[in-house]
């Protein structure tokens, strides 16, 4: 028994070895990939359920790797996250942002307003808020027009530095939304002392509806919570007509999602802003 013990011991510490291996690997490209431009933004519409119009984007970061073809965010941001070197790439990401926001005023096609995603590292980062305004302001755009997500796990982390850092984004000028929200046991109570603008509701709950009586109990009270707040609500992850009908019927703003178009790239943007304009 204890020669078993040994090998799967040794085992075990070979899996650790291969890992602790991909991980520097990654940790190495990844610092490269910012030196070489290997980063690039889609953009994913949220639509007004109004107007039916493009009344925002979510910026996604993508990693065209010389090998590996495009990656997803899930496989490198955590990398990025562990080794600070998010704090580079996203100071990338609101500059392309912000760039391709004016491109699209250039050619005609304006949206009003950019959503971009923080991780808890960036959210922790000390004058993240007040390098991102000069970043911002460099580039012409008001810090109204950018929406800074931030998922509710990560604000529940610690509540206190949430509301003194989301005091400071608000001074800026900046709006926030709580991301994922329905995922992070935040309370009510809570909530109210943020000045947050938006929720989004995660797209787990988006899935079932309408014939999971659940998940349509909660994106039902979630909306209604959210007006009492004084709040805007975005639905991620709409992938059918059925869900959208659902959420017609609520007091929901916005939604996001494939049924209206996966993120892209900003070629294919202007493409899907020009399409849409002429409807
Ligand atoms: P998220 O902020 O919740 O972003 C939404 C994710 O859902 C995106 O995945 C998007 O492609 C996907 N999605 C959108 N509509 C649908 C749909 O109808 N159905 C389904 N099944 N999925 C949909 P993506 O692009 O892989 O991003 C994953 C996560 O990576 C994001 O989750 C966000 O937390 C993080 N992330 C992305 N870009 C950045 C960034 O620039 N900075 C940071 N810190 N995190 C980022
Ligand atoms: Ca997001
Ligand atoms: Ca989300
Ligand atoms: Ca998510």
């Amino acid at each position: 028994a204890k020669q078993r013990g040994r090998n799967h011991y040794h085992f075990y510490t070979q899996d650790i070895n291969a890992q602790t291996y991909r991980h520097l690997m990654l940790e190495n490209e990844l610092s490269r990939a910012l030196d070489r431009d290997e980063f690039q933004l889609h953009y994913q519409p949220q639509i007004s359920l109004a107007t039916g119009k493009v009344e925002g984007l979510e910026a996604l970061v993508r990693w065209e790797h010389p090998e590996k073809g495009y990656l997803n965010p899930g496989h490198f941001i955590p990398v990025a996250e562990d080794t600070g070197l998010i704090e580079q790439l996203g100071l990338w990401v609101v500059r392309r942002a912000c760039a391709d926001m004016n491109r699209l005023e250039t050619t005609g096609l304006p949206v009003p307003r950019m959503a971009i995603n923080l991780s808890p590292r960036q959210f922790r980062q000390a004058d993240l808020a007040a390098q991102y305004a000069a970043i911002i302001s460099d580039a012409g755009i008001q810090a109204s027009q950018i929406e800074l997500e931030l998922t509710e796990s990560t604000i529940m982390q610690d509540i206190d530095k949430a509301v003194e850092i989301f005091g400071d984004m608000q001074q800026l000028g900046f709006r926030l939304a709580v991301d994922d929200f329905g995922t992070g046991y935040s309370s009510l109570n809570q909530l109210k002392h943020f000045p947050i603008h938006t929720l989004k509701i995660d797209r787990s709950f988006i899935r079932g509806i309408p014939q999971d009586r659940d998940d349509a109990a909660i994106v039902k009270a979630i909306v209604a919570m959210a007006k009492g707040l004084g709040l805007e609500v975005v639905a991620e992850g709409v992938e059918a007509r059925h869900q959208l009908d659902f959420l017609k019927g609520l007091d929901c703003e916005s939604v996001q999602g494939f049924y209206f178009s996966r993120p892209l790239p900003y070629d294919e943007l202007c493409e899907y802003l020009q399409a849409s304009e002429s409807v």
